[in-house]
């Protein structure tokens, strides 16, 4: 899980516990410019027919990090799916979501998942079902086999996911998962991995791009998600048990009304006070990154792009031969 809450937003408006555990970690911005591509929204839906496979470890990971992209790809045309790697049976630190025992937890997880795959409009989603924070001792090889499977059923052309190289990541469940992400990308393609899934029925598919976020990115292509930001809100609202969004909102309102408060922020109803949390404190490193690039609200990524895996001959090859190759008499 990466958060996005900001300790120095909150200390003005809450007095000290009233939002018990909050993590002091945000995303490092990157320095503008350095090459960095800016997508912005496509005209009308150029990816039509194209495959998108979002895949996370935990309920939380592509709400906070890329839904603005996972939705704005879709409406842009792709068929979506997401993918989900663990049960989520840890639950997350206290104050952020939803307190429950282990059992809660797995079921809390995956009603919010099934809704935000829903809300970000996939036509369908998978839960893996590893236990949380547990990812490190899985078979690798296991688990690329099953990625490889959903790229090859899914027909994926593009995977948002975990950079499997990036720094500062602490949670075992999201490295492992990338990396055998990235694996899977490529074996996907190959006719002599895992040849049973082809007298299933299945095809060799070698994913295209891949648009890998982290904690702290190597950002070479940032998303201009303005469009999606409502939807993106939505998103993590539906995360009610990991957070950290959820009924932060109205449980913040509640909590001011037992001491005679009220914030403005937080408005008339339960509704308005979840939305309006979430659009100001959650959605704000994506603000503040969209700033830098001038947009309303933006996500950084790690971007492979089409042809990064060299499973296909080198294009120069076949220029050389163009323009070289002698007719024999
Ligand atoms: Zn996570």
């Amino acid at each position: 899980m990466a958060l996005v809450l900001r300790r120095n937003l909150l200390s003005g408006l809450v007095t000290a516990g009233a939002l018990p555990g909050l993590p002091g970690f945000q995303q490092q911005p990157p320095a503008p410019g350095n090459g960095v591509f800016l997508e912005g929204p496509a005209t009308g839906q150029p990816h039509i027919g194209k495959v998108l496979l979002a895949v996370q470890a935990h309920s939380d990971d592509i709400a906070l990090e890329a839904s603005g992209t996972v939705a704005k790809l879709i409406e842009e045309g792709y068929t979506g799916y997401l993918v989900r790697a663990t049960n989520d049976d840890m639950g997350d630190a206290r104050g952020l979501g939803t307190m429950g025992t282990i059992g809660e937890n797995v079921l809390g997880n995956e009603r919010d998942n099934a809704r935000i795959a829903e809300i970000l409009g996939c036509k369908g989603h998978f839960d893996l079902n590893y236990n949380n924070h547990r990812m490190a001792d899985v078979s690798l090889n296991e688990l690329i086999c099953r990625l490889i499977f959903l790229v090859r059923l899914v027909k994926a052309d593009t995977v948002v996911c975990w950079d499997p190289w990036a720094h500062d990541e602490e949670n075992p469940d999201h490295y492992t998962l990338a990396r055998a992400v990235e694996a899977a990308c490529w074996m996907a393609g190959r006719v002599h991995d895992y040849p049973e899934q082809f007298a299933a029925g299945l095809q060799p598919k070698t994913v295209q791009d891949k648009y890998y976020f982290a904690r702290r990115p190597e950002i070479t292509r940032v998303v201009d998600v303005s469009k999606q930001i409502d939807k993106k809100v939505e998103v993590n609202r539906a995360n009610v048990a990991k957070g950290p969004a959820g009924h932060l909102g109205s449980r913040l309102r509640a909590e001011l009304a037992r001491r005679n408060q009220r914030l403005p922020l937080l408005g008339d109803d339960d509704l308005a006070a979840d939305r309006n949390y979430i659009g100001e404190f959650v959605m704000a490193s994506s603000r503040e990154l969209g700033k830098q690039y001038g947009v309303g609200y933006a996500e950084a990524f790690h971007y492979i792009a089409p042809g990064a895996s060299g499973a296909d001959r080198d294009p120069r090859v076949d220029t050389y031969v163009k323009e070289h190759s002698v007719t024999l008499k």
